[in-house]
């Protein structure tokens, strides 16, 4: 039998690093998981520890590691505006030395390796729906520019290792994800809004709620990075990956209330500090390059969100639209 694959994810214990080590698991391969649980969880991949083809280890990426692997998914980075302006400097050393030192690992060993780049490389976008061709109307010195300039310094670092020392890279720009195991404090906008619809508190609409999003089930985009590691050589990326389906913030509220069945009112906060007015990807070179495309829509994704925030909140429950 030919030798699996040993495969290094970090940032492997946080939301769609748990689902992506999961899923390489059930295709056969070897899954190392590295995180230092900043924003992650061991709770995220407990499931996984009793398989012997996974293994758990603490590290922050920051610093050097000494491991032999034929891939890398570089996930490790804190995802949400909160988490990640809890410490900037943190936020931008993890974007910069971490992608160094995986490209540094996939160097030595002779890796493929995939950074799991965003969509806020394009910032508030002049252009739309983003195209991998548009660079991007990025503040440099605001309080979301340590996430935005960390990544796309590590768009940089990752190219000029393909150029300089032929390393085969893949750069995938993700938009807004969602899904079970996202972290229920992260002040995102899908689990801040049904926490507070499964609680009948409140929902809280930023500024007009007329920004608009486009929201990608995880397993769709989990599909998504894992094609893009399997095309060959020639395709490097930056290839958007997400959900052309755009919603306004307002809408999601909506459809959000409507599947629990919630008696929440929606109340107006203000907009945050450089928040983007509107979101899309252009998935035209996903499709084209590696035949992706996301299949689950909103709805369904959500309601499947919905059943896990319900369950973590110790109230499982029928919701009035689920089967
Ligand atoms: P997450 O916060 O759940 O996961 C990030 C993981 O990285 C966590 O487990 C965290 O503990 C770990 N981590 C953070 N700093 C680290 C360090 N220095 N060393 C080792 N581990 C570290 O976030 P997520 O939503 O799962 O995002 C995963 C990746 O996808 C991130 O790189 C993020 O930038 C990118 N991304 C996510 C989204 C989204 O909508 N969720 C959108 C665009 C890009
Ligand atoms: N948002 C909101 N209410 C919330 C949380 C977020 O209206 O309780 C808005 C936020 O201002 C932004 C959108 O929802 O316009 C998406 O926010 P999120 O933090 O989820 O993602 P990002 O801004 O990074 O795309």
């Amino acid at each position: 039998m030919p030798d699996k694959r040993r495969l290094l994810v970090t940032g492997g214990a946080g939301f769609i690093g748990s689902h992506l080590c999961e899923r390489l698991l059930e295709g056969g391969s070897e899954v190392l998981c590295v995180d230092n649980f900043y924003t992650g969880s061991r709770r995220n991949v407990t499931h996984l520890i009793a398989n012997t083809d996974f293994e758990l280890m603490r590290h922050d990426v920051c610093f050097p590691l000494y491991v032999e692997v034929n891939e890398i998914f570089n996930l490790a980075c804190p995802a949400s505006p909160i988490h990640y302006q809890r410490d900037p400097v943190q936020t931008t050393k993890t974007g910069v030395h971490g992608a160094i030192n995986m490209l540094g690992l996939a160097k030595r060993v002779k890796a493929k390796i995939l950074q799991a780049s965003t969509s806020e490389v394009y910032g508030d976008p002049t252009v739309h729906p983003q195209s991998e061709e548009y660079w991007g109307n990025v503040n440099p010195i605001g309080p979301r520019s340590c996430y935005d300039e960390g990544k796309r310094c590590a768009e940089t670092l990752f190219f000029d290792y393909h150029r300089q020392h032929k390393l085969q890279i893949k750069v995938a720009r993700i938009f807004n994800t969602y899904g079970p195991r996202m972290h229920p404090d992260d002040g995102r906008v899908v689990s801040n809004f049904i926490l507070q619809a499964l609680r009948n508190q409140d929902i809280t609409l930023y500024g007009t709620g007329e920004q608009t999003r486009s929201f990608c089930y995880v397993d769709d985009l989990v599909s998504g990075l894992m094609a893009l590691m399997d095309t060959s050589e020639a395709v490097t990326g930056p290839i958007n990956i997400g959900n052309p389906q755009e919603f306004s913030i307002r809408q999601l509220a909506e459809i959000v209330v409507d599947l629990v069945g919630s008696r929440s009112a929606i109340v107006h906060k203000p907009l945050p500090v450089d928040d983007p007015r509107q979101r899309q990807p252009d998935i035209a070179k996903a499709t084209a390059l590696i035949g992706w495309r996301p299949v689950t829509d909103l709805r369904s994704g959500l309601t499947k969100t919905i059943a896990y925030f319900d369950g973590l909140l110790g109230h499982p429950r029928q919701l009035p639209h689920q089967a």
